[in-house]
């Protein structure tokens, strides 16, 4: 092992980890879809890290953009204008629908939500937030009380005003809905219901993944987001589309929400906007909410906002993925290689319970019992993962799953090269079967 490994052993604290049962690999390169461990081993990477190098890793104008702007001017404060900050906003701005102008930038995802969240209390002078309990939002403190998975229960303070509901999920349907169509309707009833039992002039904001990602990648039925509007409109309720991970080309369009029929009031953002080559998020704001603030002070800020590197990053990867076509990329990757071959793993393995996803945005749900749909045990999971990696593929694995999140640009060959291991891996899980 690496001096790298030793000192990281000794001195980093690692997120969401016991700290004494880790072994995190050493990475030393990274170029395009594939990274390299201290031992020279390279992986291709079908996890994008935490499916955020939507444009792949090191791209070199990205790269470019960074060093000159270094060179240039490294940081300068929010309340100062800066060319590439204003720049960036243009361009984030731009891929929101018609009637969004402004952009709030963060460090990251969870504190886009956490400003996204306090902005629909200050619109609306009403405190509760809903959310979903199938939903990862961040881990700072309002976005882990909104997040529904279950790593909210250590955190959650039960102060935040946040009431959690089912959103619908047909594979692992809560309502017991044969149909899209049942699906659908079923999960408005139930969040109409919520809304009616919470007291609709209590509620600020209802936040939702477009696609929700972590908790297992289930796009939501033809409609759903479009009845959730409709009951946001008749209460005076803020819709928060979290598109933290579902956006900037991973679900095969610029945006998720490009593929359904809905404008929110708060659209929220990170990772792919850069591919995480320096930290940044945001909030993008609808023109009633952002002239709320117009003579009114808004209650909040961050020291980095803005950041010129990571405002320059963002500029170079908006734009080159405009010129290369790598939102289009994912789209036909989903399409042509991704879901015929990930359609075809499943006929091969009885641990595959279920496909989905879009774009570069798949899920695998493992399971011991086609039937029962009981879960593949997190020990078997992890036998799957540990043949990829050995023979060097890095999947993305959670709770029951294994989630094929590439980066955008990967190429046929590569995501054909990665299936290949992953349909060679799963045998480990159909060991576990019946
Ligand atoms: N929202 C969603 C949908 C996410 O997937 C994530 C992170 O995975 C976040 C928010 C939090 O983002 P960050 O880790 O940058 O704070």
């Amino acid at each position: 092992m690496s001096t790298a490994y030793d000192l990281d052993r000794k001195h980093v604290f690692h997120s969401w980890s016991a700290q004494a049962e880790i072994t995190p690999m050493v990475i030393t390169a990274a170029r395009g879809s594939y990274v390299w461990d201290d031992e020279d081993r390279r992986y291709l990477d079908f996890s994008s890290q935490l499916v955020f190098t939507n444009i792949g890793h090191q791209h070199p104008r990205v790269v470019a953009a960074i060093k000159e702007q270094a060179d240039r001017l490294c940081t300068i404060a929010p309340q100062h204008a800066n060319e590439q900050r204003a720049q960036a906003a243009e361009l984030i701005a731009g891929l929101a629908p018609d009637g969004f102008e402004k952009v709030f930038f963060t460090n990251g995802g969870a504190d886009a939500n956490e400003h996204a969240i306090r902005m629909a209390r200050l619109h609306t002078g009403r405190f509760k937030v809903l959310s979903t309990y199938r939903s990862y939002h961040g881990g700072t403190q309002t976005a882990i009380n909104v997040t529904g998975d279950p790593r909210r229960w250590a955190n959650d303070t039960a102060t935040d005003g946040v009431v959690h509901f089912f959103g619908p999920f047909r594979y692992r349907s809560e309502f017991h809905a044969s149909t899209e169509q049942e699906e659908c309707d079923r999960a408005l009833a139930h969040l109409r219901r919520t809304i009616e039992a919470e007291g609709p002039d209590t509620i600020a904001t209802i936040i939702l993944e477009t696609i929700p990602g972590t908790a297992g990648i289930f796009a939501p039925p033809p409609g759903y987001l479009a009845g959730v509007r409709e009951l946001c409109d008749r209460h005076g309720i803020v819709m928060i589309l979290d598109e933290v991970m579902a956006g900037f080309g991973r679900a095969g369009s610029w945006l998720a929400l490009d593929r359904y029929d809905v404008v929110p009031d708060l659209i929220t953002f990170a990772k792919g906007v850069n591919s995480g080559y320096v930290p940044l998020g945001g909030v993008i704001i609808s023109d009633p909410i952002a002239a709320t603030f117009d003579h009114r002070p808004y209650p909040g800020g961050l020291t980095y906002s803005g950041h010129p590197l990571a405002c320059a990053a963002a500029v170079a990867t908006i734009q080159t993925m405009r010129d290369e076509g790598i939102v289009e990329n994912a789209d036909r990757l989903g399409r042509e290689i991704l879901g015929p071959g990930l359609a075809a793993i499943a006929e091969r393995h009885a641990c595959v319970g279920d496909v989905r996803g879009v774009g570069a945005f798949w899920a695998l749900d493992l399971v011991t019992d086609r039937a029962t749909k009981a879960m593949l045990p997190p020990a078997a999971l992890n036998e799957v993962v540990a043949a990829c990696k050995s023979a060097g593929l890095l999947p993305f694995a959670n709770t029951n799953r294994i989630h094929v999140v590439p980066p955008c640009t990967m190429s046929d060959d590569e995501a054909r090269e990665g299936l290949a291991i992953l349909d060679e891996a799963l045998k480990a899980g159909d060991q576990h079967v019946g």
